[in-house]
């Protein structure tokens, strides 16, 4: 741990230096803004289509419109974004349950996927709730290689070992909870080149955090499926719930059926008055994911200087908006999350606990002072209270509360370190 005196000056010191990367982030929003700007011309959005429908929701033209321009804006074929999805698991689920069928392999080609899938795979929990296990689809995993990539002949080998009987290959873009790094998305689409030939699987990626963060998303590559929450990325601060599916328009038909009912699809599902915040998220995503991703380069500039070991480094691009933290003891993950919690702009007196979040292995500690309950392109940070302490740190909704929060949590750890000593 290195002496910090004057944290104003180190910021001063951090955004001179980040100028160029900034830029970057910049052009990659403004790109992202204009292809939606186009999408949304080209299919007229009008005031009349945030208007509520209740009841089955047929005919709803703002749902159906805003399901086509998730479409073209994601680079996919066809997609769904329902307020109804009620979290990220959620829609993952209805992906996982959509494609697969008994007696299918679904192949994790980027090691474990994330903490809550877990049950939802079968890999925790009592049987017989109804996993993926226990509707008879078994489960392979393939670790990621030696650089955090994916280990393509060691997903070949697999796919040829398994044959037919793979039906989906499973990608996690992000670094989740892991200690690994994130894919960015040519990574991905290189991946996906090389193992295309082998394997007529849908290839399924958990998009979660990744969203607008780089010029395109997994589906211009070659994904068959991308996945994701309302109350991250594309939701961009302004959706109260959600999620979305985008995809090949056989897969996202298949999800349909998941989401209500077999024959049934897509076709029914009211909007309740939830439509215009979905349209102004999605307006809004690449501009706040923008400022979450300026907020990440800034934390890990000051963190480093303090001594800790980041992931991404203050000066790598990113797929993702998660900053890693490594704070290498309990007391300090505690910190680093109370100090993010006392820099929010909401519930910033309450005092965070790690404690046992259903769907995790371990006690969690998390700090979210959020406008809507557990958004995380909202300031907060979350970490398992497991080795190496590492305090997973993403949003802020402006750069300006994104600072604020984050030099309230580097504050915070300065002063347990000197109580510890
Ligand atoms: C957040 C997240 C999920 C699950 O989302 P919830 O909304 O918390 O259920 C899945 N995968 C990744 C990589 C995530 O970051």
């Amino acid at each position: 741990m290195k002496d910090i005196q004057d944290i104003d000056a180190l910021v001063r010191e951090a955004e001179a230096k980040l100028a160029s990367r900034f830029a970057h982030i910049d052009r990659v929003s403004e790109k992202r803004t204009a292809d939606i700007m186009q999408v949304f011309r080209d299919e007229k959005v009008s005031a009349g289509m945030f208007a509520p429908t209740d009841g089955y929701g047929y005919d709803d033209r703002g749902r159906d419109t805003l399901d086509r321009i998730y479409a073209r804006v994601l680079g996919a074929e066809a997609a769904f974004v329902r307020h109804s999805i009620a979290s990220g698991t959620h829609a993952l689920t209805i992906g996982l349950f959509g494609l697969l069928r008994p007696g299918d392999v679904l192949l994790a080609a980027t090691g474990k996927p994330y903490d809550t899938l877990d049950e939802v795979i079968g890999l925790q929990g009592e049987a017989g709730r109804g996993s993926l296990a226990d509707f008879g689809v078994e489960y392979v995993q393939v670790e990621l290689g030696a650089d955090g990539g994916v280990d393509i002949p060691a997903v070949i080998r697999a796919c040829q070992a398994y044959g037919d009987r793979i039906k989906v290959v499973f990608f996690q873009r992000s670094k989740g909870y892991l200690d690994r790094r994130t894919l960015s998305v040519d990574e991905l689409g290189c991946a996906f080149a090389a193992i295309r030939p082998h394997t007529a699987a849908f290839f399924v990626v958990d998009n979660c955090y990744g969203e607008f963060v780089e010029d395109k998303e997994p589906t211009a590559v070659g994904a068959d499926l991308i996945i994701g929450s309302l109350i991250k990325n594309p939701g961009g601060g302004m959706a109260e719930s959600g999620g979305y599916i985008a995809g090949t328009a056989r897969a996202v038909e298949l999800c349909g059926y998941r989401l209500t009912a077999v024959g049934v699809g897509l076709e029914i599902g009211a909007t309740l008055g939830n439509t215009k915040s979905m349209y102004k998220g999605l307006f809004y995503a690449p501009h706040t994911v923008k400022e979450a991703l300026k907020t990440a380069h800034l934390a890990a500039y000051l963190f480093e200087a303090a001594g800790f070991v980041t992931e991404p480094r203050w000066d790598q691009p990113r797929a993702d908006i998660i900053q890693a933290v490594q704070c290498a003891s309990p007391e300090l993950l505690i910190a680093f999350c109370r100090g993010i919690q006392a820099g929010s702009p909401v519930d910033a007196f309450l005092t965070c606990e790690p404690w046992d979040m259903p769907g995790y292995s371990d006690p969690v500690i998390m700090a979210a002072g959020t406008f809507t309950q557990g958004s995380s392109l909202e300031l907060s940070a979350d970490g398992p209270i497991r080795a190496p302490y590492t305090a997973f740190f993403q949003g802020g909704l402006t750069y300006e509360s994104g600072k604020i929060g984050v030099i309230s949590a580097l504050r915070a750890v300065l002063e347990a370190q000197k109580s510890a000593h």
